[in-house]
C-alpha cells in the first residue's frame, strides 16, 4: 500500500471530531485556522463555537465592528490574527462580492492568510491538490524521509513541499491534509512519537533508524526578552483609569491599566508616580501591590505589578485614555494579563 492509502484508511477510522469540519464551508475553515495558530484545538473549540454563532458569515463579520470583534477574540492571544481576518473578510466582500476565492494563489493575497493557511482552505473546501505545510507537516515529514535539514530553513521547506505533492492523492487532497494534521497532533507528537500505533511506521525511514525523537532538526529557540513593568489601579470616585494600547506592536488597541516599563525593578513605585504625572497628566498617591503577573508572550515575556493608586488631582484625558467604571458591563477588550485584573475589580 502506498503512503496516502495508508494515512487515508487510517484518517477515516480516527479522525478527530471537530466542530469546523461539520461542513465544508470555506469561511470557517479560514476562522479555525486562524485560531489554531499558536492555540491548542481544545482552547478554540469554544471561542469557535461562540465565535460562529456571532459571525456566522464573513458578510456578517465584514459589518462588525474592529472592537467587537477584539472582544470575540479575548484571550485567545495574538491580536493581529483577528483584525487581519476582519480584514480579509471585508476585502472578500468588497473585492470577490462576498464570494471566498477558491484558489490558494487567490487565497494567500488576502492579509493574514500564509501558505499554510491558503494550502488548508483550498484543499479541504475546494478539494485543490495543494500542501498545508505547518510545524506538524515538517515534523511527520522529517522522520518519514530522515531529513536532516533545519526546518526553519527554506531549502528543507521546499523538500518537504515536493515530498508532500509526490504523496498527496488527486481524488482527496484535503483529506490528505487534515490527516497529516491529525497524525502529528496524536501520533506523530513532537516529544516521544507513538510509532507502535502508527499507520505509517512500516515506511518510516526515522524509526527503522531509531532516530526519529532526534527530529525535526531545529535551531536552538532564543529566551524571551524580560521586561519588568508596573501598572496603576488608579481609582476615582469609583471608577478606574484606563487606556487603549497604541494602534501598532503588541497587543495594538486592547485595553490596560496605565503601565510604566521599568529599568529598575526596586524603583517601581517611584516610576510608576512619574509616569501617571508625565504620560497621563494624573496625580496619584501609589499604595501596595495588589497583583503580580509573569506573562510570556513569543518573544517577550512581562513580569508585571499592578499597584493601587489612590488619585488626587490631573489634568484632562489625553485621547484613549478614560476612567471606567464596573457599572458599564463589560465594554472592553483587555490586553494579557490586565485582563485578569479588571475580572477581579468587576470590570470585565
Ligand atoms: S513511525 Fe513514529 S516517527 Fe515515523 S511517522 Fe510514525 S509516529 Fe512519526
Amino acid at each position: 500500500m502506498t503512503l496516502s492509502t495508508q494515512l487515508l484508511n487510517w484518517y477515516y477510522e480516527n479522525a478527530r471530531d471537530l466542530p469546523w469540519r461539520k461542513d465544508k464551508d470555506a469561511y470557517k475553515i479560514w476562522v479555525s485556522e486562524i485560531m489554531l495558530q499558536q492555540t491548542r484545538v481544545e482552547a478554540v473549540k469554544d471561542y469557535y463555537q461562540r465565535w460562529i454563532e456571532r459571525f456566522p458569515t464573513l458578510e456578517v463579520l465584514a459589518e462588525a465592528s474592529e472592537q467587537e470583534v477584539l472582544k470575540y477574540w479575548q484571550g485567545l492571544g495574538y491580536y493581529t490574527r483577528a483584525r487581519n481576518l476582519l480584514a480579509g473578510v471585508r476585502e472578500v466582500c468588497a473585492t470577490y462580492g462576498g464570494e471566498m476565492p477558491n484558489d490558494e494563489r487567490t487565497i494567500q493575497r488576502l492579509p493574514g492568510v500564509g501558505e499554510y493557511t491558503a494550502g488548508a482552505i483550498a484543499s479541504i473546501a475546494y478539494d485543490r491538490r495543494t500542501p498545508a505545510i505547518d510545524g506538524n507537516v515538517l515534523r511527520i515529514f522529517s522522520r518519514l524521509f530522515c531529513l536532516d535539514g533545519d526546518i526553519t530553513k527554506q531549502a528543507t521547506k521546499r523538500e518537504v513541499d515536493h515530498l508532500v505533492r509526490q504523496h498527496m492523492p488527486y481524488n482527496c487532497p484535503g483529506d490528505f491534509n487534515q490527516a497529516l494534521m491529525d497524525l502529528g497532533a496524536t501520533v506523530c507528537i513532537p516529544r516521544n512519537p507513538r510509532c507502535q500505533m502508527c499507520p505509517l511506521a512500516n515506511l518510516c525511514e526515522g524509526y527503522a533508524r531509531e532516530v526519529q525523537d532526534t527530529l525535526p532538526v531545529r535551531p536552538v529557540k532564543k529566551e524571551p526578552l524580560l521586561i519588568h513593568l508596573a501598572a496603576g489601579l488608579v481609582l476615582r470616585d469609583g471608577q478606574y483609569l484606563v487606556r487603549r494600547r497604541p494602534e501598532r506592536g503588541l497587543l495594538a488597541g486592547m485595553w490596560e491599566f496605565p503601565t510604566v516599563e521599568l529599568t529598575e525593578k526596586r524603583f517601581a513605585v517611584e516610576s510608576l508616580k512619574e509616569g501617571l504625572q508625565n504620560e497621563f497628566g494624573q496625580e496619584a498617591t501609589v499604595g501596595k501591590r495588589e497583583f503580580h503577573y509573569i506573562h510570556t508572550f513569543s518573544h517577550r515575556k512581562w513580569d508585571i505589578s499592578f499597584y493601587h493608586c489612590q488619585w488626587f488631582a490631573g489634568s484632562e484625558l489625553l485621547e484613549g485614555v478614560r476612567w471606567l467604571s464596573s457599572t458599564e458591563g463589560n465594554p472592553l477588550p483587555w490586553a494579557g494579563p490586565h485582563h485578569k485584573v479588571a475580572l477581579a475589580l468587576g470590570l470585565a
